[in-house]
């Protein structure tokens, strides 16, 4: 299970494919990227290797992008199926998610009368949370959605209306973050991000972020800008 998300300079889908071999040997079943283009949100997913999923991008038309999300899935909740690969669209959300979401029975109770899930993942009910939530502020609504959201996780987050930005939070998973000249780049670990940097940050844990073209923002939970420790990998590509 891995996840990378990059918005910059680059042809995302490259970026997100190369991420996604790095972090293959962390183990999965499944892979899937989503692709920011001028008018939409464009999602490709497949069970199987991360050969199957760039084969089938290969086979469609370029996708313009410089903004996007990828995802490596070892699956918890729900079978091995291309519908519950990741990432996960509800409405006005797509996002991709490490970790598992223990409440999310009773979070999709609550929303039922609103939603029904195409997936059988405790993502996609993270991702209807979200939807549900958002009021325009994606910085206010990931605060809202982790007082209700039980579990580990790492996610990533694109809010439609906010086009060249990532958004997310993490609690226990891992997540790792460099900003180039090329842009800014967000892993489960660093070998995604060391052919563009060897100098990264650690996210800390219950701090909500932002990517963007140039550069990464952390909040506190109180909505205070934090600085996180940069770090530099000292061994050989
Ligand atoms: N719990 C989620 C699922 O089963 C995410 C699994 C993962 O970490 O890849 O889809």
């Amino acid at each position: 299970c891995g996840i990378i998300g990059f918005t910059g300079n680059l042809q995302a889908d490259n970026v997100l494919i190369h991420a996604l071999e790095q972090l293959e040997y962390r183990g999965y079943d499944s892979a899937g990227i989503a692709l920011r283009t001028e008018d939409c949100v464009k999602t490709i997913k497949k069970v199987g290797k991360v050969s199957n999923l760039k084969q089938e991008i290969d086979s469609n038309s370029t996708i313009p992008s410089t903004c996007g999300i990828g995802h490596t899935r070892w699956a918890t909740h729900g079978g091995v199926t291309d519908v519950n690969a990741h990432p996960h669209t509800v409405n006005r959300v797509t996002l991709i998610h490490n970790g598992i979401i223990e409440n999310y029975d009773s979070i999709a109770k609550i929303l039922e009368n609103e939603y029904t899930p195409v997936s059988q993942t405790d993502t996609e009910i993270a991702a209807m949370l979200l939807d549900h939530l958002y009021d325009g502020d994606p910085i206010n609504t990931i605060k809202e959605a982790v007082k209700i959201l039980k579990g580990a996780y790492a996610f990533l987050i694109m809010f439609h209306d906010r086009k060249d930005s990532i958004y997310g939070i993490r609690n226990v998973s891992p997540l790792v973050a460099t900003h180039t000249d090329e842009g800014s780049f967000i892993a489960s670990d660093v070998t995604a991000l060391i052919k563009y940097s060897k100098d990264y940050f650690v996210l800390p844990e219950n701090h909500i972020f932002e990517l963007k073209k140039d550069e990464i923002l952390v909040w506190d939970m109180n909505q205070n800008l934090v600085k996180p420790e940069m770090l530099s990998v000292d061994w050989d590509v």
